[in-house]
């Protein structure tokens, strides 16, 4: 029998509740149970694809191709599973949903509603995404805080699902109280308003998480549970940790998992939470730091600096980072700086730099200035899309002497497209058909023998996900092979640079890849690329 879990945000956003999600799944996997994790976003986009990463952070890619919100990462990292677009929705796509089957006589004459049809079919793609993973538990994350006018269809929907399964269904809200003052107390209030604004949509939380600087005392326990209508035992504490990856240890140390079998009438078959807790000893005592510079654009919302959009960059370099039982010491700088000369030397002092994902052209000659010089200075490179086809242009430039080498996304018509677009690519956006329509999701890409790729996956034959709509242009790849590039990973059929790496006797790591292998890096097994630039940067170190 199917068991629901909702999750829901009080007070703030981003006040952790995709991490809460991913670790109370965790806790009943090492219970366990089959769990699988659901994300619902109350925007109207039909997916995270469309949307600029400084407004709503990284945009993730799932097998399938589907573009999502970055909470899904966490999902597949604490999880250690592969997800599907089943596994996503957004207000858009299930309003979708319904007017197509509307149109479709779908509803057989009827008056079609908001409650219940919106509702029905929410309900009705959890049921199919848990019946699609073969889940005992599906963990349902509601994006945004309660009380705002977008999310209170989901809280309808939850609402109607307790009355048709009221032994199955389980409300946790995530909420979050503040200090006040450097000498003051945690502040239950807003916990409480939070609470009762659920209560005004006829729920009433199973569980509080709260989010603190520091774990809850007795005192602010029994303070919420009075208030809110609830045992004690039922408010946990989640205070701010090291490292997210200690969150599942932490939870189990409030007694979460029992509390929520107990709610649920479940019986543990085992617990075994071993290989986490090792990760999280170690990303407590971890002492020698490994300095990797991530060179970006997407950093910049209004005065404060948003690390959100490279989310998966980050979390793949710290796993191979505590692989090596080292302490992650992650910088952001900003690609424009690095159009001047000056600030070059800068790059000396990391041991590796991360050049990520991008679109456009603002940021572009930094990126390229910056590649430029981690070569020169064979510094640990690791180029990833945007940052692999602008370390071909910048070869293109210095070593080719093709002077004004570019990618077409930036200049049309420039003389030298050593990146251009598929011409498949080309047609879809003279039709304007900007959403989920780049090259997205996973493809098979053959490995080169002999090459740092091969030697760190060991594989001829892998998979990996994408999301651009440019490549390599084959009518460059032969010069470029030529003169020194090794494309070490390719399509089967050839056509599609997948990796381009410089020979170790050349530079000790300088590799580019046209996917995104940050997607696919987990906490207890690092990716292999972002593992063996991690080796190099330590190399670099000694
Ligand atoms: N802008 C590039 C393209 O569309 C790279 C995309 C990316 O880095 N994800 O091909």
């Amino acid at each position: 029998m199917l068991k629901y879990i909702f999750i829901v945000g009080g007070v703030m956003s981003g006040v952790g509740k995709g991490v809460a999600a991913a670790s109370i799944g965790k806790i009943l996997q090492s219970r366990g149970f089959s769990v699988t994790a659901i994300k619902i976003d109350p925007y109207v986009n039909l997916d995270a694809g469309t949307m600029n990463p400084t407004e709503h952070g990284e945009v993730f890619v799932l097998n399938d191709g589907m573009e999502c919100d970055q909470d899904m990462g966490n999902y597949e990292r604490f999880l250690d599973c592969d997800l599907s677009s089943a596994n996503y929705m957004t207000t858009g796509s299930v309003y979708q949903a319904v007017i197509n089957r509307e149109r479709n006589l779908g509803y057989g004459g009827k008056c079609v509603e908001v409650v219940p049809h919106i509702c029905l079919e929410v309900l009705n793609k959890i049921d199919k995404a848990a019946a699609k993973s073969k889940a005992n538990v599906v963990i349902v994350e509601i994006g945004g805080t309660v009380g705002e006018y977008q999310n209170i269809l989901f809280l309808e929907a939850i609402r109607i699902l307790k009355i048709k399964k009221p032994n199955d269904v389980l409300l946790s809200l995530v909420s979050h109280l503040p200090l006040q003052g450097s000498e003051g107390e945690l502040k239950t209030k807003p916990t409480q308003y939070a609470a009762r604004t659920l209560n005004a949509a006829g729920l009433q939380p199973d569980i509080i998480i709260a989010r603190a600087p520091m774990p809850l005392d007795k005192k602010r326990k029994d303070k919420i549970a009075f208030n809110c209508s609830m045992a004690e035992e039922d408010v946990i504490s989640a205070p701010d940790v090291n490292s997210i990856y200690e969150v599942p240890v932490n939870f189990e140390k409030d007694n979460l998992g029992g509390v929520i079998l107990k709610k649920l009438k479940l019986k543990p078959k085992k617990q075994d939470l071993k290989d986490w807790e090792k990760l999280a000893e170690i990303t407590r005592r971890a002492k020698n730091p490994v300095k990797i510079g991530i060179v970006g654009k997407y950093f910049g919302t209004g005065d404060f600096i948003l690390a959100d959009s490279y989310i998966s960059v980050i979390e793949a370099l710290k796993h191979s980072i505590y692989f090596f039982k080292k302490k992650p010491e992650l910088h952001w700088l900003n690609a424009d700086e690095f159009s001047g000369q000056d600030n070059l030397k800068k790059l000396s002092e990391y041991d590796g730099v991360v050049i990520p994902g991008g679109f456009g052209s603002r940021g572009v000659e930094g990126k390229i200035a910056a590649i430029r010089y981690l070569r020169e200075k064979k510094i640990p490179f690791l180029g990833l899309c945007y940052g692999m086809q602008l370390a071909v242009i910048e070869y293109g430039r210095s070593v080719l002497r093709l002077k004004d080498a570019n990618t077409t996304e930036i200049n049309p018509e420039v003389q030298h497209p050593v990146i251009d677009i598929l011409p498949e690519q080309k047609k879809l956006l003279e039709e304007k058909n900007y959403g989920g329509s780049m090259r997205l999701g996973a493809y098979p890409a053959v490995l080169k023998k002999g090459t740092i790729a091969y030697g760190a996956y060991k594989e001829h034959l892998i998979s990996e996900r994408h999301r651009h709509r440019y490549e390599v242009n084959p009518l460059y790849v032969k010069k470029l092979e030529e003169k020194g590039i090794v494309f070490s990973g390719f399509s089967p059929d050839r056509r599609l640079m997948e990796i381009a790496e410089l020979p170790k006797k050349e530079h000790p790591f300088f590799v580019g890849t046209q996917f995104h292998p940050e997607f696919k890096s987990r906490p207890l097994s690092p990716h292999p690329l972002f593992r063996e630039f991690v080796r190099a940067a330590i190399n670099k170190k000694r």
